[in-house]
């Protein structure tokens, strides 16, 4: 027909469209393959990536298998066995029922699909490429799946040119690993990257044994167990302490269903379950939620699992009353929380719903917060709490004066007086033109981020070599962005070489930092790295420092003593921004003289003696 430019586009064509949708990145068909294998009831799933997943993307188990006729069509378009009619849709217990993922892998990668099931004597394989049937033959083979995805995007230059470097992706692929293993504790899981094996996770008696396999026995150290149940809704799982917490979602796993699921009407219950954490800081969390499938809604994104709940306010309800009630038991040591649900893909098929039976696991006693240790020797100043000496005389032995040139006209004082520390841990001083109370913590943030920034800045960090060098291992995401910034964090002062598989020897950190944690300094590194981009350097280092400096100052800066208090008053003074800290909020509260005469009733003539004049 002249003129007409409507086509039916060709099923490869569509194919390659939709593939663009299931497929963003080789973690995504890491995903879809994993998630078929635990449709099929494997018990054991294993996964091989060569070149972060470009190359090659191999993923076999032990589950029910095909026959040859299924293998045939398991990679066609809408070929499904999970569901067949429409309404199956709201009840489908199953990860995949779209039927797309295998048709859109294989359209965009030269693909082999080996299966047999246990009542078959051979095997099938299949081999598609591109989108065309290559070949169909019998083949020998364990019970199985066994799934090879070789040179991912080959006939799509565009997509391919989108991917990120191979260690990127190769996080993306041990993350998507990570959260399967989290969901499933009961399969036993094997990731090898290049040849070398990055997971071993033999299948768990309980979340708590997976998850200290999974993430460590140190995390697991700073997480509560919870589980309990509101309506039809019962979370359970792993909550961080509060002081356990990172600056973004990272370690925030979430799983409805027993599926990985990103769910962001449950982020703002679990701000309301941790008050009062410090602004952008995160709790870690292993969140599972159990709810009747008829109130989940998965059908958002074809590739990010996002889930609506048609029961919102009972999951929100839910969630922070329980997870409340496991944080006033206060830090506590590892607990055995409740098992995890059986990921049971028959019940779940079903359409059932367990809710637990038994009570939530018992809450200690609360903690109780201590008071700041004071200072005990060598008291330079006059302290108001414990009185004594006439305070003329005190101001005159231990006024202050900055030293050094260069005081920018801006600074908060020029001289000082401490007069004491009050047993809330603020300091109360007198300064020029009235008086200010001052949060250690505080200033010592700002002051040690902006030694680091200057010293990053310079290319001359002071760092301080460990007695030890000690070997950290971070989460896939945080390994492959310290990786991106090795150069830039060598700067700042870090001694540090990687091992690969996310394992880094540091034998060295900056200066400002030295003290704390290695291993948290890094991930916090990288977490800003992964905010901020590696594209804004400068916004990336300044919330790196902003981040190391947080960690390293608020440690013990309520028992400063007397003369490190001076130097970090001092240093205050001096520095570009004194009167916030790096994260915001205030390090000080002035109170001018004015404005106490003014709040007196008191005109001019001040009041008698007294004032550090300026
Ligand atoms: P969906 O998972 O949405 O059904 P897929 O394209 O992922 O769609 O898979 C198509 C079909 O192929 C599945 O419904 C299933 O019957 C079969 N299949 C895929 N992977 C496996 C596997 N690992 N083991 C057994 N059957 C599988
Ligand atoms: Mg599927």
């Amino acid at each position: 027909m002249p003129g007409s430019v409507i086509m039916m586009l060709s099923p490869n064509v569509a194919n390659k469209i939709a593939a663009g949708e299931v497929v963003e990145r080789p973690a995504a068909v890491v995903k879809e393959l994993m998630e078929n294998s635990v449709d099929a009831g494997a018990t054991r799933v294993e996964v091989s990536v060569t070149a972060g997943g470009r190359k090659l993307i191999a993923v076999s188990d032990n589950g029910c298998g095909m026959n040859r006729d299924d293998a045939m069509m398991a990679p066609e378009r809408h070929a499904t066995s999970k569901i067949r009619e429409v309404e199956d849709i709201e009840k489908v217990g199953t990860l995949g029922f779209r039927g797309e993922a295998l048709a859109s892998i294989s359209s965009v990668s030269r693909f082999f699909l080996r299966t047999r099931t246990k009542n078959d004597e051979t095997g099938t394989e299949v081999e598609i490429s591109g989108g065309r049937l290559i070949d169909v033959r019998d083949c020998g083979c364990p019970p199985g799946t066994e799934i090879l995805v070789r040179d991912l995007f080959f006939n799509v230059p565009a997509r391919r040119s989108f991917l990120k470097t191979f260690q990127t992706e190769q996080a993306h692929i041990k993350n998507m690993v990570y959260v399967h293993a989290a969901a499933y504790p009961r399969i036993a899981f094997v990731l090898k990257c290049d040849g070398e094996e990055a997971y071993r996770l033999p299948a768990a008696e309980s979340l708590a044994d997976r998850l200290r396999d999974l993430a460590g026995e140190e995390d697991l150290a700073h997480m509560i167990p919870f589980d309990g149940s509101c309506g039809r809704v019962r979370v359970h799982g792993f909550a961080g302490e509060p002081g356990w917490t990172r600056p973004d979602r990272a370690g925030q796993y979430i799983f409805v269903n027993g599926r990985p699921a990103a769910a962001p009407s449950v982020y703002a219950a679990l701000n309301e379950a941790y008050p009062g954490l410090g602004e952008g800081r995160r709790p870690q969390i292993y969140l599972y939620i159990e709810t009747p499938p008829d109130f989940v809604d998965v059908n958002v994104h074809p590739a990010k699992r996002e889930v609506r709940f048609r029961n919102n306010s009972e999951i929100r309800q839910a969630v922070t009353e329980v997870i409340r009630g496991a944080l006033r038991g206060g830090p506590v040591g590892m607990r055995e929380a409740e098992p995890p649900p059986v990921t049971d893909w028959n019940t779940e098929r079903a359409g059932a719903c367990v809710l637990p039976s038994g009570t939530p696991p018992p809450v200690p006693p609360p903690v109780v917060f201590s008071q700041p240790e004071l200072p005990s020797g060598d008291v330079l100043y006059g302290d108001v709490l414990s009185g004594g000496g006439s305070a003329g005389e005190r101001g005159e032995e231990a006024k202050f004066s900055v030293a050094g040139d260069g005081l920018p006209a801006t600074a908060p004082w020029s001289e000082f007086r401490i007069i004491g520390r009050l047993s809330s841990g603020y300091v109360l001083m007198e300064t020029s033109g009235g008086y200010t109370v001052l949060d250690p913590a505080a200033a010592r943030e700002r002051v040690v981020y902006e030694r680091l920034l200057a010293e990053s800045a310079g290319g001359e960090p002071h760092s301080q070599g460990l007695l030890m060098p000690q070997t950290v291992e971070l989460k896939p995401a945080d390994a492959a962005a310290v990786l991106k910034v090795l150069p830039q964090l060598k700067g700042m002062g870090f001694g540090i070489e990687p091992f690969g598989n996310g394992v880094f020897s540091v034998d060295a950190v900056p200066d400002a930092v030295s003290g704390t944690d290695c291993r948290e300094i890094l991930a916090e590194t990288a977490a800003a790295v992964i905010n901020a981009g590696t594209r804004h350097r400068d916004l990336w280092r300044e919330r790196a420092a902003a981040m190391a400096a947080g960690k390293a100052a608020s440690r013990g800066a309520y028992r400063l003593s007397d003369g490190e208090l001076r130097m970090v008053v001092e240093a205050l003074a001096r520095c570009d921004m004194p009167y916030a800290r790096p994260s915001g909020g205030p390090t000080m509260i002035f109170t001018s003289n004015r404005d106490l005469d003014r709040r007196f009733g008191r005109s001019g003539g001040g009041a008698p003696g007294g004032r550090v004049e300026t």
